[in-house]
């Protein structure tokens, strides 16, 4: 229950004055400041009519994910990705005639690589546990907490931040390419070409609206971008029928989901930092409402909302209340 309550009062957005957010550069991946009423009646008000009669995941419409022609001519499986302990696999390398991972697949294979305990992780992995685990002893979360990014943090060192976040949670993948950008054109916006990315995050904005940090909206905001750019990078775009609820216009569908939910829920303790949110439901509810995504029942239970449904049980339960709300150590909520 508290995972739905703390998704849900993440998932608030407003506008902060500092923003100078403007929509005239849109990357083919790039969503909009995603707003969401705290109320859960309004929330279920926008998801419940699109709600799909049938699933679109591999379980519930087996035949478009493993029977040509009406899956994709790549055959894929669920074993594509498999993990061993102590090692980490080589992803093969999409080309113009190769993408070898359904999203969801893939998904589900790097989250179980990740989620591991850390005694069976491979080195490198471990490794960049070690390097972001260190920056965090220098008071990473605190600059990463500073009202203005720039005067704390250079863009080499976020860099760094980044590589040690790909080493922990996707694959040691370079999902840097260009680099690290503090920009104020836009809350968080990044450009993806198929190797050449470019993070940018907003050294200013947060969510005035919730009540985790700013070091970790912000870290949220780089891991939320980076799943994006991941699975840009490595799911097979041929899977087209699959592609609309599992990847979607935005780059994060179901199989975004899945992933962030991975993050949120094993992130903080490989970090060594309380909470990690990564507006997964405010996605889910700007996506339903500007028609770019699609979910099932089944959908929002495996997300964890699927007392979405059911308004009643979340009054009950006490609504919003603050308690289970926790911070970086030392650091104080966002005035
Ligand atoms: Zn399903
Ligand atoms: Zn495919």
């Amino acid at each position: 229950m508290k995972t739905f309550l703390n998704a849900l009062r993440s998932s608030s957005y407003s506008t902060p004055s500092t923003s100078t957010a403007s929509s005239t550069s849109i990357s083919p991946l790039c969503g909009r400041p995603t707003h969401v009423p705290k109320d859960p009646t309004a929330i279920r008000a926008i998801i419940t009519p699109t709600l799909l009669e049938q699933c679109t995941c591999d379980i519930h419409s087996a035949a478009h994910y493993f029977d040509y022609p009406l899956s994709c001519h790549s055959e894929h499986l669920p074993s594509d990705l498999t993990i061993h302990p102590h090692r980490r696999p080589l992803l093969n390398e999409p080309d113009a005639h190769n993408h070898p991972y359904n999203a969801l697949f893939l998904a589900r294979a790097t989250v179980k690589w990740f989620a591991r305990e850390e005694e069976i992780m491979d080195a490198p992995q471990r490794g960049g546990l070690i390097v972001f685990r260190n920056m965090v002893k220098e008071g990473l979360m605190e600059r990463l907490n500073a009202a203005d990014c720039r005067k704390t943090l250079d863009e080499e060192y976020m860099g760094g931040v980044v590589r040690s976040l790909c080493d922990v949670f996707f694959f040691g993948e370079d999902l840097l390419g260009r680099g690290f950008k503090w920009s104020r054109s836009k809350e968080t916006e990044w450009e993806c070409g198929e190797k050449t990315p470019l993070i940018r995050i907003h050294p200013i904005s947060y969510d005035e609206a919730v009540y985790t940090s700013r070091a970790c909206q912000r870290l949220g905001a780089i891991m939320h971008d980076l799943i994006r750019v991941f699975l840009s990078q490595h799911a097979c775009p041929d899977c087209k029928w699959a592609w609309k609820e599992n990847v979607n216009i935005r780059g994060r569908g179901r199989a975004w989901q899945v992933m962030a939910k991975g993050i949120e829920e094993a992130g903080p303790k490989l970090l060594g930092v309380r909470d990690i949110g990564l507006r997964r439901l405010a996605c889910l509810v700007a996506d339903v409402e500007d028609e770019v995504e699609k979910v099932s029942r089944h959908d929002l239970e495996v997300y964890g909302y699927s007392k979405l449904l059911d308004v009643d049980e979340v009054e009950t339960e006490g609504g919003l209340d603050d308690e289970g709300w926790v911070m970086v150590d030392g650091i104080a909520p966002s005035p």
